[in-house]
């Protein structure tokens, strides 16, 4: 049974597929997802005890090549999430001309409440139950939210135990030493950067004039942190699943990311040793965050944080969505409505993915990238992107998710339609 999330998702690509006319055949290709394995996560827990956590992989659709997705440990995964998340990896990936189809994983867990032992345990088990499912040509995994690069090396690791063959490229995000690629760390949060860097030049933006606050200060949120402070702009406001911290003249991001690494919290991070006394700073809760006076709001932490509930109470002009579905389609409405210019996560988070089809194609080509070359590479696919849409943005008065939607649609259409379409089956 199909769910709330997914549901949305295909409600906006139905109105976005109209809009563009996009044919029905596409749409609907897209409205169903190929596979979707759900299984349960066996893990022998360090009290002897074994315990079963429900475990998904959604592939959604992998017309344009092997699917693509991260794997994402957290308690609120289930099926519906997963199933829209991998709908957005199709449509992300066709959106940055990579070829890839979007897949999705997870497991339903409090990773906070394991062990390291159990985390490795969990991760080796995940990887055990989905071995037939994924493949370096069949459907790639990643990071997501609470997992990184060491859980994808005992994912690879165990991978590669099952099948007896080095296989570096079964999953992306690894640990440089085992064949991860430099710059896939900063990547997600870098490629939002290129975006508000483009924004910046479209509608010359001051950068020290310009406020931001970013919900979630994990690998996209932090990233993005700090190149956008590095170049000036004032990052106010960033939070985490404690809450958030705010500074009208701007928090060093740095300082706040080594105090977080310490204390494993945002809660009073702001300040270290001396500079502490001198540097005042509010407390906020993430739903202060979003409706808090900036100019650039980016949710970079779940899903589904800006509804139509709270959208009419945004005050930022731009959201910049590092997060895969912050906003719900009903708040679309309200932010256009509101003059609210909204980057899509499909275009805004896909520098990550990008990445991960660099460091699949070094381990398949068994190269290493410098990280200026993956830099370089991954300005120039940002960039193109984002100018694609804006073309539309411009020519047509479209706004940037249904621009950015219907060049995904565009590219998604051609493959699809490559098999045929009911007009040629008809003899048209
Ligand atoms: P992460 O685990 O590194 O960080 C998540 C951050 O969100 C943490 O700071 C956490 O404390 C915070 N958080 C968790 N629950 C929260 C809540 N209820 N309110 C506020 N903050 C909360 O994860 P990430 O990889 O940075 O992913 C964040 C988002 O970006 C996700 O939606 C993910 O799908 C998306 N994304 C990530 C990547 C990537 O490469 N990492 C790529 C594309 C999209």
């Amino acid at each position: 049974m199909l769910g709330q999330v997914f549901n949305d998702a295909v409600a906006r690509l139905k109105r976005i597929g109209a809009l563009t006319q996009c044919s029905n055949q596409v749409i609907s290709a897209l409205s169903h997802a190929n596979a979707m394995l759900h299984v349960n996560v066996e893990v022998r827990m360090d009290n002897g005890h074994i315990h079963y956590f429900p475990g998904y992989r959604c592939q959604h659709n992998n017309v344009l090549g092997p699917t693509k997705g991260g794997i994402r440990f957290h308690p609120q995964v289930n099926a519906d999430e997963v199933q829209a998340l991998a709908l957005w990896m199709t449509l992300k990936c066709a959106v940055v001309g990579i070829p890839f189809g979007g897949a999705k994983g997870g497991v339903c867990v409090d990773p906070k409440t394991l062990s390291p032992f159990e985390l490795e345990r969990l991760s080796r088990s995940y990887v055990r139950a989905m071995a037939d499912f994924i493949g370096p040509e069949r459907d790639i995994p990643a990071p997501d939210v609470y997992t990184n690069a060491l859980i994808m090396g005992w994912m690879m690791d165990e991978y590669e135990k099952i099948t007896r063959v080095k296989n570096p490229a079964v999953i992306t995000g690894k640990p440089i030493a085992l064949g991860g690629s430099l710059g896939r760390d900063d990547a997600t949060g870098r490629g939002a950067y290129l975006c508000i860097k483009e924004l910046e030049k479209r509608d010359q933006l001051t950068p020290q004039e310009t406020r931001v606050a970013v919900q979630g200060f994990g690998s996209g949120g932090y990233h993005v942190a700090r190149l956008l402070a590095n170049d000036g702009y004032k990052v106010v406001a960033v939070s985490d699943s404690q809450g958030a911290i705010y500074r009208q003249e701007g928090l060093n991001i740095d300082s706040v990311y080594r105090q977080k690494q310490q204390h494993k919290e945002l809660k009073a991070v702001y300040c270290e040793g001396s500079v502490c006394e001198a540097l005042e700073h509010q407390r906020l809760s993430n739903a202060e965050l979003l409706v808090s006076d900036v100019d650039i709001l980016i949710p970079a932490a779940l899903d589904g944080v800006i509804t139509a509930a709270n959208a009419a109470a945004i005050q930022a002009r731009y959201i910049v969505e590092i997060a895969n579905g912050p906003v719900t389609s009903d708040a679309d409405a309200i932010l256009k409505n509101k003059g609210v210019i909204v980057i899509p996560d499909i275009l805004a988070n896909a520098g990550g993915v990008t990445v991960s089809y660099f460091e699949w194609t070094q381990n398949r080509c068994g190269q290493r990238w410098p990280r200026e070359k993956v830099s370089e590479e991954l300005s120039q696919v940002m960039q193109r992107a984002f100018k694609r849409a804006n073309d539309l943005v411009e020519k047509h008065g479209m706004d940037f998710r249904d621009a950015v939607y219907a060049v995904a649609l565009e590219r998604l259409s051609e493959g699809i339609e490559a098999h045929g379409t009911p007009d040629y089956f008809n003899g048209g």
